[in-house]
């Protein structure tokens, strides 16, 4: 694509092109600006490309001679990568008049590239930072067969169909505000009710587990963080402020305000384990360009909780926390999952020998739930290693969820003890662990697996009433009234439009029932019930419907 792209804009400078899941990009600097129209074109050079049949020569040279061919070539951006690496030689990888600073490797000749597409353009900073020049990014993807290229594409559609960004705007559950600061999520009243009853739900459950819920401060004093630790491992990615001579942070994590809990009073081996859950709002400073709608965003809520227990407790705890976690995935909907378990990161605390039976006692509980799991090398969290259970949705995609992270450093840290049975203190481990993970995350997977869709203990609207003349509104309202006794969400539809209209409108707002009442059903007090996706279920009297509807709420459906 780079070369295609060279040959038709000639003057365009190269910046970064890597893999990707599920494709590729390329970034460029052109002074011309890349239209939607230009991708056909630079497919059709790319297939010339393939034609010609260029086999990929890999050249090792002296760093220098780099240095002097892309100063020759005037390939700015390539320079600049030159001086990040640290070897004395390079690679670069030639293919008839094109040349490209890579490490490889690659197939054999362009003819052996089959079925590909280039997908959209964007704009990207040089290195991901704002104050960097704006490139223009080609995404595009590559299949050894053009069916496999044409089942992805199909995918890419739905996907794009279920987009949550998309959904959450034409459903009217959320917004974001570019003027109030990126990736900061407002909720309109039906996201906002959504969240409450996945919240609701959450606290309900954590209280049958023995948990104990706790809410902490938005913002601490800096001291704290230095003393977790955050302030030297986790800094840019927080918001520090200064007042009154005092530094302070915006919470990036709920770990040591829980700590401070823990830490008001001298704690018994008879309190353990301690489980404290929190809806915590947190604040990170992610880089503009990873900002994507509700999935990566600057200000989420997690549910968060740290467990305080015992060595001897550890592997138990974690496998509670596996048990809920699976059981909570699939009350949602949820069925299938991959499991990875993260190491030891560069940027880390804690001795050799606390990591290895921090990883032990989080293999040893897979083990024993007989979970299989893939190894992430380097992946763990900067106080300890994780598993993460990553489910997969309708789409056979997979989004970030649970987390456990085991910890005996932050203990460690703050110099947390309790009185063991022989009276002496010992230092307990923590256990940190996220269910759905971030609220903000969850919901927007939700809705892409759903399609918008939700299950009727979800929707934020569960029935809709549809008068089918405005004399029958007094019935609707006396119907609307009966159903909110039963806590069930319920509008009417006021709008002077036809009855058809309305029903449309509905069911483009994947609202579950729609009850059409007219003079049939004031006589003979019932309601003719609409079902999304069954469509027309005749005419129940409406206390049957009431039964119906709340049973299928107590299934979870
Ligand atoms: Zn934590």
């Amino acid at each position: 694509m780079a070369q295609a792209v060279k040959r038709l804009f000639p003057g365009t400078k190269l910046g970064i092109g890597p893999a990707i899941e599920d494709g590729f990009y390329y970034d460029f600097d052109s002074s011309y600006k890349f239209t939607p129209e230009d991708l056909a074109k630079i497919e059709e050079e790319m297939q010339r490309i393939v034609k010609e049949d260029f086999p990929f020569i890999r050249e090792e040279i002296p760093k220098k001679e780099a240095v002097k061919l892309f100063q020759d070539l005037g390939e700015d951006f390539k320079l600049e990568l030159l001086k990040e690496i640290p070897e004395e030689k390079v690679t670069v990888y030639r293919s008839g008049e094109f040349v490209d600073l890579c490490r490889g490797p690659h197939i054999e000749s362009t003819g052996k590239v089959k079925a590909f597409k280039l997908l959209s353009l964007a704009g990207a900073y040089w290195h991901g930072i704002e104050t960097n020049p704006m490139l223009q990014r080609i995404y595009g993807t590559s299949f050894f067969t053009h069916k496999e290229l044409e089942n992805y594409l199909q995918k890419l559609e739905e996907a794009k169909r279920r987009d949550h960004r998309k959904l959450g705007k034409e459903l009217e559950f959320f917004s974001l505000h570019e003027e109030a600061g990126a990736g900061l999520v407002f909720y309109h009243p039906k996201g906002a009710i959504l969240r409450t009853i996945i919240e609701d739900y959450e606290k309900k459950e954590h209280l049958k587990r023995g948990y104990q819920l706790v809410i902490t401060p938005h913002i601490l004093r800096s001291d704290i963080w230095m003393r977790s630790g955050h302030y030297s491992y986790y800094k840019e990615n927080m918001y520090i402020f200064q007042i009154d001579q005092q530094e302070f942070a915006v919470k990036p994590m709920n770990c040591p305000g829980h700590i401070l809990i823990y830490k008001s009073k001298i704690r018994s081996y008879r309190e353990l384990p301690l489980r404290f859950f929190e809806l915590g709002s947190v604040y990170r400073h992610e880089k503009t360009g990873v900002l994507h709608g509700l999935l990566r965003v600057r200000g989420f809520t997690q549910d968060d909780a740290h467990i305080f227990c015992s060595e001897e407790q550890l592997v138990e705890e974690i496998k509670g926390v596996i048990d809920f976690v699976l059981q909570t995935m699939k009350v949602f909907g949820f069925t299938e999952y991959e499991i990875e378990l993260s190491t030891r990161p560069l940027k880390s605390i804690g001795t050799d020998q606390e990591w290895e039976r921090a990883e032990g006692a989080l293999k040893k509980a897979l083990h024993e739930k007989n979970l299989n799991y893939k190894i992430n090398p380097g992946e763990g969290a900067f106080y300890g290693p994780k598993i993460d259970i990553k489910l997969k949705d309708a789409l056979k995609r997979t989004w970030q969820c649970a987390t456990i992270q085991c910890d005996f450093a932050l203990p460690e840290r703050f110099d947390l003890t309790y009185a063991s049975p022989d009276g002496s203190l010992k230092r307990p481990i923590m256990l940190h662990r996220v269910i759905l993970g971030s609220m903000e995350r969850f919901l927007g997977t939700l809705l892409e697996h759903y399609a918008g869709a939700l299950p009727l203990w979800l929707a934020p609207l569960q029935v809709i009433i549809i008068p089918i003349a405005e004399r029958f509104l007094p019935y609707a309202e006396k119907i609307k009234q009966r159903l909110l006794e039963e806590d069930l969400r319920v509008e009417v539809d006021l709008r002077e439009e036809k009855m058809e209209y309305k029903i449309r409108q509905a069911q483009l707002n994947k609202i579950p029932y729609m009850l059409v009442v007219g003079e049939r059903e004031v006589e003979t007090n019932t309601v003719s019930v609409r079902e999304r996706k069954k469509g027309n279920l005749g005419q129940l009297s409406l206390e049957d419907f009431i039964q119906r509807i709340k049973k299928e709420i107590a299934e979870r459906g």
